[in-house]
């Protein structure tokens, strides 16, 4: 008999340090899909759900799709905006009974007024609508706070291995070859998560911490073991999981799952000092960048990236670039739509004083005065995301003595060089560059740069999580202490 499956996709990444909420317009912006998202292109968090009609009409079963949409990372999401998103959810499992799998899209870091956990409080909701016996199968981001509660309701969690996240299909398509042999009987999985004790950022891209990537691969697929995963965690919320997390899915032995989890969190914990990211302090950056020479020195500042949830128009490293006379400078993209606004009345060529930044609270800094030359104005301009291209809105390059400032429109990430292209600044053209990304710019700037640092500043994605004040968590973490384990 035909089996029956049922695909839908929910999620965004929360900064609950931010003060803006995410409203339905977040949503909105991103796309919300009822039932058809596989109708339209896919992006970053619908291409899963593309992934699981083509397995599931590969086979000759059918598919019940829901609803599918996303917000870019951003402040809490508003009450009601999430419950009218799960019970649309819901209501479409309902109407598809019977069904033989269910398969989510989720974020693992949404949080929403009155729901510190949202894929749990989702997932379980499923649960209760499908009994035990139907298969519950979602993909997380890496990005994610791992729950007990995800984990009781589903039978197979499965996340993202790469940052920047060039995997969401693979893992899509690993995940729904997990559950179809689940439905078919021909496997029983069970999961365990680890707490590594650890909150820290990890960059798959680079050694050494791929090596843990190639090491997770290795054990998928024999020894009765079916998915192993490693939750980095989201480090900007205050919700009991956030933290690091291993995660093994084994076929049929508990005790083989939690072992392997632990193993792997150990081995984690051991490296931590080799595997997390590395930061400079402001100060630090800018005497590498005075003394940079041999082509674009590429600083990541981390602290603001938008993909984090952070605002993108914090100007710590622009007034200390500005006070040290660094140049030549190419910053951005900025966040920053009423300097836009004026930039675009005084015209291309136009010479002004303009207020730049800052505007978005204490996690973006002071705004920064300054004489610019609105040097171009550029349209609806989208840049490259892997496969996607990603909006900036409009944009205007505006250049002052030492530093251009890119300023967009649209609140995203900086992920490709030709971000700064779209306003006549080839990156490859200055000693450093600013971008407002903590990693997803790495594969769109590794061929200009000569070197990519990462820098910490008191933004809303700050790295150093020693400042952040977790309420809820339940155990020590490094780098908090020394010795959590004590
Ligand atoms: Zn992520």
């Amino acid at each position: 008999m035909t089996k029956r499956v049922f695909i839908a996709a929910l999620g965004t990444e929360t900064n609950q340090f931010v003060p803006f909420p995410t409203g339905l317009r977040g949503y909105q912006e991103h796309g919300i899909w009822h039932g058809d998202a596989t109708k339209h292109e896919p992006t970053n968090f619908t291409a899963p759900v593309h992934v699981w009609r083509k397995e599931t009409e590969k086979r000759g079963w059918t598919v019940i799709e829901g609803l599918s949409t996303f917000a870019a990372p951003s402040g809490t999401t508003v009450r009601k905006v999430y419950e009218d998103f799960r019970d649309e959810i819901l209501a479409g499992v309902k109407a598809a009974l019977p069904l033989d799998a269910v398969l989510i899209n989720v974020h693992g870091a949404m949080v929403a007024d009155g729901y510190d956990d949202c894929e749990g409080d989702l997932l379980s909701h499923i649960r209760v609508i499908v009994g035990p016996k139907v298969a519950i199968g979602a993909e997380f981001d890496l990005h994610c706070h791992l729950s007990a509660l995800m984990l009781d309701s589903a039978d197979v969690l499965v996340g993202y291995k790469e940052y920047p996240h060039t995997d969401t299909m693979e893992r899509a398509a690993e995940l729904f070859a997990i559950i179809a042999d689940t439905v078919e009987g021909k496997v029983k999985p069970v999961m365990a998560r680890y707490d590594c004790r650890m909150i820290a950022q990890y960059r798959t891209s680079v050694p050494p911490i791929s090596e843990f990537v190639v090491r997770m691969k290795s054990l998928e697929g024999k020894d009765g073991i079916l998915s192993v995963s490693l939750s980095h965690g989201f480090s900007f919320a205050d919700v009991e999981d956030v933290g690091t997390r291993t995660l093994v899915v084994a076929d049929g032995d508990l005790k083989k799952a939690e072992a392997l989890a632990e193993q792997l969190g150990k081995e984690l914990w051991d490296n931590r000092e080799r595997y997390a990211t590395k930061y400079l302090t402001v100060a630090e950056a800018m005497d590498r960048a005075a003394s940079h020479n041999q082509g674009p020195l590429v600083l990541a500042d981390r602290a603001d990236n938008p993909g984090s949830g952070a605002p993108g128009d914090s100007t710590f490293v622009l007034k200390a670039l500005v006070e040290r006379e660094i140049g030549p400078a190419l910053f951005g993209v900025m966040w920053d739509p009423m300097a836009f606004q004026i930039a675009e009345e005084a015209g291309e060529g136009a010479r002004i004083r303009m207020r730049l930044g800052g505007k978005s609270g204490t996690v973006s800094g002071d705004p920064v005065d300054l004489d610019v030359t609105v040097k171009k104005i550029a349209r609806n301009v989208f840049q490259p995301y892997g496969p996607v291209m990603s909006p900036l809105g409009d944009m205007a390059l505006l250049s002052s003595e030492h530093v251009d400032i890119a300023i967009c429109t649209r609140r995203n990430q900086t992920f490709h060089a030709d971000a700064f292209r779209a306003v006549g600044a080839e990156p490859a053209d200055y000693r450093v560059v600013v971008v407002k990304s903590a990693q997803h710019f790495y594969n769109g700037f590794v061929g200009v740069a000569k070197e990519i640092l990462y820098v910490a500043t008191p933004g809303a994605a700050d790295p150093d999580v020693t400042r952040w004040p977790y309420t809820k968590r339940k155990t020590p973490f490094w780098p908090k202490v020394a010795d959590p384990w004590k």
